[in-house]
């Protein structure tokens, strides 16, 4: 049974009118897919893998092939999975209203499979590669192989283009972030924990520049001191603010 959410007159006017509107997605987003988050334990991504092996540069130069396969592994058990509910209103809310930009921490290529068009990846795609200079490399040439190969262009492995714990952000994409961001009208953070810099500092440069910030989120977060808060899964509560915002039901 989904729980009802009332919602602020101020909160829907405000994404009625919006004159550009973010909405910022995390771990929480894909987990309603069955993609595991980014936590340690039996129901996250990293169970008994050590991070530390899988998730940094050192760890790939240490053991590229197992690395590699893991990555592959993880492509494998995605292909099971399916955007859901949240990615499926996000991409409609794109195609209803042109100024929607959407910027996401997850790297399952979701939103992009639920229609949406104009997505900024802060943590890279892992259905994308790159060699170790940041070569783009074509993923149909390599994603299924056994062992990484060598840059054609310059010999160095290749390796997933996902964002490794000891990596900055891919510098064009957080730029474009910020700009949106503090270009936003209402900046809605769906399933995000807040506590990952500096992809946390985006909800701030909107409200610097005077947006409404909403938060989607079924577990309590940094960002409830700042945002209004609609407390549920994302999956549930969006289709009821389309249905608040624009008259019809989501289906
Ligand atoms: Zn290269």
């Amino acid at each position: 049974m989904t729980d009802v959410v009332a919602f602020d007159d101020v909160l829907i006017k405000a994404l009625r009118e919006a004159k550009n509107v973010v909405f910022f997605t995390g771990a929480g987003a894909s987990a309603e897919s069955g993609i595991p988050t980014f936590r340690s334990g039996a129901d996250g991504l990293w169970g008994d893998f050590d991070m530390e092996d899988y998730a940094t540069s050192e760890g790939f130069t240490r053991n590229p092939k197992k690395v590699w396969q893991w990555y592959r592994d993880r492509r494998q058990d995605m292909a099971d999975l399916q955007p859901n509910t949240a990615h499926n209103v996000i991409a409609r809310w794109q195609k209803k209203a042109s100024n929607v930009t959407v910027i996401t921490q997850n790297i399952d290529n979701f939103h992009q499979d639920a229609g949406s068009d104009h997505v900024i990846e802060l943590h890279g795609n892992i259905h994308q590669f790159k060699c170790l200079n940041d070569h783009p490399v074509v993923a149909s040439s390599v994603n299924t192989l056994d062992e990484p190969p060598l840059c054609e262009i310059c010999g160095s492995l290749v390796r997933p283009d996902v964002v490794w714990f000891n990596e900055p952000l891919p510098q064009e994409a957080f730029e474009h972030a910020e700009m949106f961001s503090r270009e936003s009208s209402v900046f809605v953070a769906v399933g995000c924990s807040m506590d990952v810099y500096p992809a946390a500092f985006l909800p701030a440069f909107a409200a610097s520049s005077g947006a409404y910030l909403i938060q989607i989120n079924p577990e309590v977060s940094a960002f409830d001191k700042y945002a209004h808060t609609l407390r549920g899964k994302a999956g549930e509560v969006l289709p009821q603010l389309w249905l608040a915002v624009w008259g019809e039901v989501f289906s």
